[in-house]
């Protein structure tokens, strides 16, 4: 049996992470539907940490949040503050060991944290340590494991081990790390000085709460206070929120987050994720129109955008696909042979909606290719008379390094090819990408305050030049860390 990739050639999220200080509430609870509202940021494993005040229990597991977590899994964890995970490997393979939150125990004491992002600097930090390849395996078992060493002999008689140990480890760290953190007694919220990936802090009857996205308070009936600001870490505990400012703040957001990684019912920078998808569709009808019957979406992360460029084309939009909801992230094949029809088990045409059509089709970013290749043919198949590709952002040419998995650079279909060469590839009648500023525009706020080194190559924080997530696993490996990178990470034809 072959277990493939029912995602195919799209870009897989990062993590999500969620916490929860509230004495007198279901916390565990709390925790699993934070999670499951944060599900699109990280499929391949869930875990969930709670104290109450003397114990921390952990329980994570390989799966998706309703497949590790029940009733009778959930019901055991009593407490008053907890924190979840939900996790896509970025550094680190997926497997048990790297589910998080990961644990460590000190002295009498414990700690447990859940990391969204990827550090820049692990080869540097793992040398610090004298750490041996394969000894840690994952950024975020560096950070627990780097913490632990920062504690005393002694625990403190204050109880603010963990936190001093987090004032002394964080500014070493570089890269995009939102973490969450909890002791017995106390939960931390913290974000890099770049803020890649978001973080907010949320109130909620009797407590806080901390997630990845606002659309997470909203499941928990928490309402947003504010970001967990760029270069700062809140701590949590019965005298209510403090907050601790490690680094300067440079906020860098991840403009991806806009365009494809955030839930569009997700508020970023103050501004709706949804709203600002379908500002992209129409500033890309206005800058690449298209004669055509009808707009359509790849469903389902195209649809806002399609909705805009119809609204704003005079174009009637409609559904060319029906997706199967049920398909996860993996999927059992019968047979190897059967690997043509990976797109057919999760977008099937309606052929009547599509036959002698002209249509305008609109998805939100191209990063591999192979399976927007795949979608054209179906249109094809199924009697359209002109597909009109639209993307609602620019060319995606460089990898991310800091918590988005697009593979290496060699795998990013639009490295080494200009437009009219991905066209013809594709097999479209026209295709266009909406430009960096009318996608900057889109989303309301300052170019200055985004991270956009996917599509210019522009990358706030040095880069590592390894090309594997398997980095602290893999002996053989020798890794260099460059200077400031603008644009010069060698093509994989140049590094051969
Ligand atoms: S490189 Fe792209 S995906 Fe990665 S943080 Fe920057 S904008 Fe986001």
């Amino acid at each position: 049996m072959v277990t493939l990739d029912a995602d195919l050639s799209g870009p897989k999220d990062a993590c999500g992470v969620f916490g929860v200080y509230a004495p007198g509430q279901p916390v565990a609870h709390l925790s699993y539907l934070g999670l499951y509202a944060l599900q699109h940021r990280g499929q391949e494993s869930a875990g969930i940490a709670v104290s109450d005040g003397e114990t921390i229990t952990v329980v994570k597991d390989m799966g998706l949040v309703t497949q590790v977590f029940d009733e009778r899994r959930l019901a055991p964890l009593e407490g008053h503050l907890t924190i979840g995970h939900v996790r896509y490997s970025t550094t680190g393979s997926s497997t048990w060991r790297n589910a998080q939150p990961v644990y460590r125990s000190v002295a009498d004491a414990g700690f447990a944290l859940g990391h969204n992002g990827n550090l820049t600097n692990t080869e540097a930090l793992s040398n610090d340590l004298g750490m041996l390849p394969g000894v840690l395996t994952s950024d975020s078992e560096l950070i627990g494991e780097l913490l632990v060493h920062e504690y005393g002999d002694e625990l403190r008689s204050d109880g603010r081990d963990l936190e001093h140990a987090l004032e002394k480890v964080l500014p070493r760290l570089a890269g995009a790390f939102s973490l969450v953190l909890m002791d017995e007694a106390h939960l931390f919220g913290v974000r890099d000085a770049h803020g890649f990936r978001p973080l907010v802090l949320g109130k909620t009857e009797g407590g806080w709460v901390l997630a990845s996205e606002t659309a997470a308070l909203d499941l928990v009936d928490a309402h947003y206070v504010r970001d967990v600001e760029p270069g700062e870490m809140v701590a949590i505990d019965a005298g209510g929120v403090r907050s601790i400012r490690f680094a300067e703040p440079t906020p860098k957001l991840c403009l991806f987050e806009f365009v494809y990684i955030a839930r569009p019912d997700t508020q970023l920078y103050g501004h709706s994720v949804h709203a600002a998808r379908q500002r992209m569709g129409e500033a890309l009808a206005r800058q690449a129109p298209a004669k055509a019957d009808m707009v359509m979406p790849v469903p389902e992360s195209g649809v806002p955008a399609a909705q805009g460029f119809a609204r704003a084309a005079g174009i009637p939009y409609g559904d060319g696909f029906v997706k199967n909801r049920y398909v996860g992230r993996t999927f059992i094949q019968p047979s190897q042979k059967q690997r043509g029809t990976d797109v057919r088990l999760k977008l099937n045409p309606l052929r009547d909606n599509i036959k002698g059509k002209r249509l305008v089709v609109v998805d939100d970013s191209i990063v591999r290719g192979t399976t927007t290749r795949q979608i054209i043919a179906l249109l094809r198949e199924a009697g359209a008379t002109e597909v009109h590709f639209r993307v609602s952002s620019p060319p995606y040419r460089w990898p991310c390094f800091y918590g988005l998995d697009t593979g290496k650079r060699s795998d990013l279909l639009a490295a080494d090819m200009e437009v009219g060469e991905i066209a013809l590839y594709l097999g479209v009648d026209s295709l266009a990408y909406l430009d960096l500023d009318h996608l900057v525009a889109a989303t309301d706020s300052p170019r200055e305050s985004f991270c956009t080194a996917c599509f210019t190559g522009d990358y706030p924080v040095a880069v590592p030049e390894y090309d594997t997530k398997l980095v602290l696993e893999d002996a053989s490996r020798t890794i260099h860390v460059s200077g400031h990178v603008s644009g010069t990470i060698p093509s994989s034809a140049e590094r051969a």
